[in-house]
């Protein structure tokens, strides 16, 4: 019994005994299993957080858990929740394609799974995807990359990138580079953009499980085998941690001091660290997705599938899971750099002030 049950009974069983009816303590309207896939990067402690508030204030129990980007402790975690017989399951995966047995289960025991954030494959028992428009993403890190490429080296064409993509285990990881290179393909046909590298395509530029450390030492290694006699002119980065591994591979070849400028460098998420480093001119630009928001699209899914209805929805075409094509509501990023993320970061009260000093 979670706590907030068992707070309820001991309410209603005093009140009982009192000889009253207990017209304030409601019952639970169930439990909710939350499984989220690490607590290293800030942004899923904020979904985390949302969604148990967010639940809660709706009248749920939740159970809440971090499975620290190892997928058989995930799996653990999801088989947990189902045998405990939780009455929905929320899960943003590790690596979207280990799921499948553990949602038969679920779907066998009548447990609607919502895929959160990323999308859930190779599985038919999920019944709704939450998330953001990850092609979108992509579009809107390329365009503040080719901005600051304008900005910063408009005399310096062609301009020397290199691309990064997310961890090749999570879907989202294919929108956000495909979103990207849908902008950056085409300054590279016409020879506005170049990758001195040559490396390109997610099975060569992807990080796997999103690791800061891994970006970094490729960082390190593409700048000692083709920047010799070229100066580096910006990165891709799909995410704030990655970026930040890019930015101090840079600073320790001595971008960023004398008449070495800073490369224009992305992100996502808006993380603390990411946003110092946008007010402090290292880090070019993040992609800003309101885990409150998201939160308060997935609590709704649940509260209308519980209920028996049909939740909200405003995509049916653009993700299939490989057995079917997910249902999906879709919320909107939105770009971040120094000239707004005051206005949009502290002004929508994600963070305060004193968060990002
Ligand atoms: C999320 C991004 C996040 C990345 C790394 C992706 O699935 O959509 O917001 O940056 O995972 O955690």
């Amino acid at each position: 019994m979670t706590t907030r049950r068992a707070a309820l009974a001991a309410i209603s069983f005093a009140a009982l005994a009192a000889g009253a009816f207990p017209a304030f303590a409601q019952e639970s309207k169930g439990t909710v299993g939350i499984a989220m896939p690490t607590q290293s990067s800030a942004r899923w402690i904020s979904d985390g957080n949302s969604m148990v508030e967010q639940f809660e204030a709706a009248g749920y129990d939740t159970v809440l858990q971090y499975a620290e980007d190892d997928i058989p402790t995930q799996l653990n975690q999801v088989e947990n929740m189902v045998s405990q017989g939780v009455d929905a399951l929320v899960v943003a995966a590790i690596d979207g394609t280990t799921l499948s047995n553990a949602l038969a289960n679920a779907a066998a025991a009548g447990i609607p799974v919502i895929a959160y954030d990323r999308l859930i494959r190779d599985s038919g028992d999920v019944s709704y995807y939450a998330t953001f428009d990850n092609f979108q993403v992509g579009v809107l890190q390329a365009n503040s990359l080719v901005q600051c490429l304008n900005e910063r080296f408009a005399d310096q064409k062609p301009w020397n990138v290199e691309l990064f993509g997310g961890s090749p285990d999570d879907n989202n990881a294919f929108f956000f580079y495909d979103g990207a290179m849908s902008v950056l393909q085409p300054m590279i046909d016409a020879g506005d953009i170049v990758v001195p590298s040559g490396q390109m395509g997610m099975d060569v530029v992807g990080t796997l499980r999103w690791d800061p450390a891994t970006a970094q030492s490729r960082m390190d290694n593409l700048l000692s085998a083709n920047y010799g006699d070229k100066t580096l002119h910006g990165a891709l980065s799909p995410y704030d941690g990655l970026s930040i591994g890019i930015l101090s591979s840079v600073k320790g070849v001595g971008y960023g001091s004398g008449d070495l400028a800073m490369p224009c460098v992305t992100g996502q998420d808006a993380e603390v660290p990411s946003v110092k480093s946008i007010v402090a001119g290292e880090q070019h630009s993040t992609v800003f997705k309101d885990t409150r928001e998201l939160a308060r699209v997935t609590v709704g899914m649940v509260e209308a599938v519980l209920a028996g209805g049909e939740p909200e929805i405003n995509d049916t075409e653009t993700y299939d899971n490989g057995v079917k094509v997910v249902p999906s509501y879709l919320l909107v990023p939105v770009p971040v750099d120094a000239s707004n993320y005051e206005e949009t970061l502290v002004g929508s009260g994600y963070y305060t002030a004193e968060d990002i000093q």
